[in-house]
């Protein structure tokens, strides 16, 4: 396991691996990990040669600055935990200097108006930011396969956008989402919520197993009444946004098309906490 906290003495390692025509997969994540990073990292490992994990707190794509200074960063013991389940990994956690070199900002970039749907339009920037990092990481670490869960489905769909746009030469692998035996999506963030708050957050995922349910027979507007008189039951939860989908273009449904895939979202705050899951509804 060799960690490497510097960009140009990581592409010098690199460069026997890319000389190699030997698969390179790519899991960006930003610490704190979790057994949902870890899953991510199992199947780069699995399906390749060699696998670099990066870990880096991405400040551009944070809209709010005390979530920004909150997100939990635990190097050590991340390290600790890659470490004790997978050999020879390589880990790539670079100071914000090194990746932005004295310029911390984003670029702006055009995914075909999916970054302005959910997420997009409760967190301004956020994709800019997002894409910006994700460019910078792919062209230092020159993966063949790049890995990303789809408890971030929205910034997956824009990952892929990227890479179809700049026409980057990696493979956008989507990973299922993990979740806390509650059903709770497991999150880095989850490390911030009481034991309380916690046990309340399981009503998340069940509010979408339902809406799963109801999709066959309703429409996603009665669906979307449903969920907000519900989520207003619980006395911690504030729902910020619930949407039924077209994973394609993220765009709300209005009337279900046979030919269309949807997915149910959702962003709710517990403890001034803001979480985020989704569920495939077909
Ligand atoms: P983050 O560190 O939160 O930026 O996440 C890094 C990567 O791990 C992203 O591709 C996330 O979508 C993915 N990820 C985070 N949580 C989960 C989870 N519960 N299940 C699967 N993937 C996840």
């Amino acid at each position: 396991m060799i960690v490497f906290k510097e960009k140009a003495l990581l592409t010098e390692h690199l460069s026997v691996f890319w000389s190699q025509k030997k698969t390179l997969g790519f899991v960006p994540t930003m610490g704190a990990l979790h057994n949902g990073h870890l899953s991510l990292i199992e199947k780069s490992y699995t399906h390749n040669d060699y696998t670099i994990i990066s870990i880096f707190v991405n400040p551009t794509q944070f809209n709010n600055s005390e979530d920004l200074e909150k997100y939990p960063r635990t190097l050590d013991s991340d390290v600790e935990k890659i470490t004790s389940k997978f050999k020879n990994c390589i880990i790539f956690a670079p100071s914000v200097d090194d990746i932005y070199e004295g310029k911390t900002n984003s670029t702006h970039y055009d995914y075909d108006g999916i970054e302005n749907e959910m997420e997009g339009k409760h967190r301004p920037g956020h994709f800019d930011g997002v894409g910006t990092i994700v460019k910078k990481l792919f062209e230092i670490v020159k993966p063949n396969n790049a890995y990303f869960g789809e408890k971030d489905f929205q910034q997956l769909q824009i990952v892929k956008k990227l890479v179809q746009k700049n026409n980057l030469s990696v493979s956008i692998i989507g990973c299922d989402i993990y979740r806390e035996e509650n059903g709770l999506a497991m999150s880095s963030r989850n490390e911030r919520l009481s034991v309380l708050s916690r046990n309340h957050a399981a009503l998340i995922y069940k509010i979408l197993k339902q809406t799963k349910i109801m999709f066959g027979t309703k429409s996603a507007s009665e669906i979307t009444k449903w969920v907000e008189k519900e989520l207003k039951k619980d006395s911690l939860i504030t729902l910020e946004y619930f949407e039924i989908a077209d994973i394609e273009t993220l765009k709300g449904c209005l009337r279900k098309s046979k030919q269309k895939k949807y997915r149910a979202f959702i962003a709710v705050f517990i403890d001034n906490i803001r979480l985020i899951d989704n569920i495939s509804l077909n």
